[in-house]
């Protein structure tokens, strides 16, 4: 199944623009000899033609699509330089003003400068260019260099929304271009820096790469079949409740608002300590959290009223139980890091986000975090009700984080009227025995999964991607008051993922 959504979209857009075709003839054409792709994916791809479309039917007849890619190039001796943006193209029947359109899945936004001096630079010096064949060969770039004005815009597939980037001459975007573009691509062209996470899996250089640290086995699961996939623990989860949902949001389809107020407590707690222990590492006083009876804000999380009190009261129980207070000898903590594991054996990319990772006196610690207002929690086991905690476990017993041995997993549990931690003997067969059954237990069937089908259900009602699900029961006619599940679906797409 081709997990990249907008290829299906630019594919209907070049048959209709290029060759002609109508919008219905061209979808049906792209689903039935494109590369197959999930329902949802099909659904997104219809709305987001039909949006594309109406957006930009004003601009017909003033300016002519374009089906090359616009090419900077420069050819040494040993190496050929070759600059090009992944977009849309349109030019005035003169050739003098170039615009070139970004596609976001969801509403049009900002872009960065590098990007957009790329996009800028390819449009007013390049030359038209069709994809070698080999990929592995040059660009034959041929035709009319370059344009005297260019356009750089942003079209918002979801809803439409355009976002003008850049509007100048060649001079202007050369300008544009030097202070902008030029340091950061030489910076990556050249550069070792390496960014592990959720792109490792369609990365040709996986296999050779060090950024992935390899951890055969992680996921417990016997043999992996098919292409390198990418999983978190939140996606299993999503996996277990829904698998068309899981899919839809690993291949980021605009998601409608899905936080209830409880959710965006948590973030919040989560949000004030990845903060306070990103600046102190002595231990956290009261002096450092919010005040009861007043709102706060972390990060892009702000809680009023009584979730503010409560949320206050949670932090002020951390106090007692800060990593970092009275500890021994402390190094490496990484906050909130984000750390990609490859398993070579499932073949899966795992991305983890613990909410605390160090070493205390040589010993590697992994420390997650919850937040509840239930008395209790109903789990025999830890390890059973939290996977990601099922994943420190294994992480800690195969020597993953670096150097330094398998200290132990915590969880720190906080609650408005006190604070618990749970503490995970890495060590200890039998705990890595049972982590390792719950990762296969959570992780086998979503490895073996190559359809991904809805299972309408309960889930339906807060689902953020119900809009693309063909099997979206609608309201449940029993919950017609219930101002939960309304909202999440009536707020559309409005929270949107990186396209
Ligand atoms: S609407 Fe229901 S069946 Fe469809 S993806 Fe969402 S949870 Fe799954
Ligand atoms: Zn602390």
């Amino acid at each position: 199944m081709d997990d990249f959504v907008l290829r299906p979209v630019m594919a209907v857009l070049d048959r209709i623009e290029f060759d002609g075709d109508a919008p219905a003839e061209a979808v049906s054409l792209v689903q039935r000899e494109g590369r197959p792709s999930h329902p949802g994916v099909q659904r997104f791809a219809e709305h987001a033609t039909r949006t594309y479309l109406t957006t930009c039917s004003r601009e017909a007849g003033r300016l002519r699509p374009v089906r090359n890619l616009w090419v900077a190039q420069r050819v040494q001796p040993s190496v050929v330089w070759e600059l090009y943006a992944w977009g849309r193209r349109y030019e005035s029947t003169d050739g003098a003003l170039r615009e070139f359109r970004f596609l976001r899945l969801g509403s049009a936004r900002e872009r960065s400068p590098t990007e957009i001096a790329i996009a800028a630079f390819v449009a007013a010096f390049g030359a038209p260019a069709a994809w070698p064949e080999p990929w592995s060969e040059p660009f034959q770039p041929c035709g009319r260099a370059g344009a005297q004005r260019v356009r750089v815009i942003e079209v918002g597939l979801v809803d439409g929304s355009v976002k003008p980037l850049l509007d100048g001459t060649a001079e202007e975007v050369e300008a544009y271009f030097a202070a902008h573009g030029r340091g950061r691509v030489v910076e990556i062209a050249t550069g070792e820096e390496v960014v592990p996470g959720f792109g490792c899996a369609g990365c040709k250089r996986v296999a050779v790469c060090r950024g992935p640290v390899r951890t055969p086995g992680l996921l417990g699961v016997e043999s992996g079949q098919g292409p390198l996939r990418t999983i978190s623990i939140s996606g299993l989860r999503y996996y277990r409740d829904c698998p068309a949902q899981a899919y839809m949001r690993t291949v980021h389809l605009p998601r409608a608002y899905e936080y209830s107020a409880e959710a965006e407590l948590g973030q919040a707690v989560h949000a004030w300590l990845e903060n306070v222990h990103g600046n102190q590492r002595d231990g956290c006083g009261f002096e450092a959290m919010p005040m009861a009876g007043t709102d706060w804000s972390a990060g892009e999380w702000r809680v009023t009223g009584e979730f503010a009190d409560v949320g206050a009261r949670m932090l002020a129980h951390h106090v007692e139980v800060c990593p970092f207070r009275e500890a021994p000898e402390v190094d490496s903590v990484r906050v909130e890091p984000q750390l990609t594991f490859l398993d070579t054996v499932a073949r899966a990319v795992v991305v983890a986000k613990p909410d605390l990772v160090y070493r205390e006196e040589g010993r590697w610690v992994w420390r997650e975090l919850k937040t509840t207002q239930k008395a209790r929690w109903y789990y025999s086991d830890p390890l059973e009700e939290f996977p990601q905690l099922a994943l420190g476990v294994a992480v800690l017993a195969a020597d993953a984080l670096g150097p330094g041995g398998a200290g132990r997993v915590e969880l720190e549990i906080l609650r408005p009227s006190g604070a618990q931690i749970v503490l995970i003997d890495p060590t200890d067969p039998e705990r890595v025995k049972t982590a390792q059954r719950v990762l296969r237990e959570w992780a086998g069937p979503w490895r073996a999964d190559h359809l991904f089908d809805p299972r309408p259900g309960q889930n339906c009602r807060w689902c953020p991607v119900s809009q693309w699900c063909s099997s979206y029961p609608g309201p449940d006619p029993d919950q017609k008051d219930d101002e939960t599940g309304a909202a999440s679906r009536t707020a559309g797409a409005t929270t949107t993922a990186e396209g």
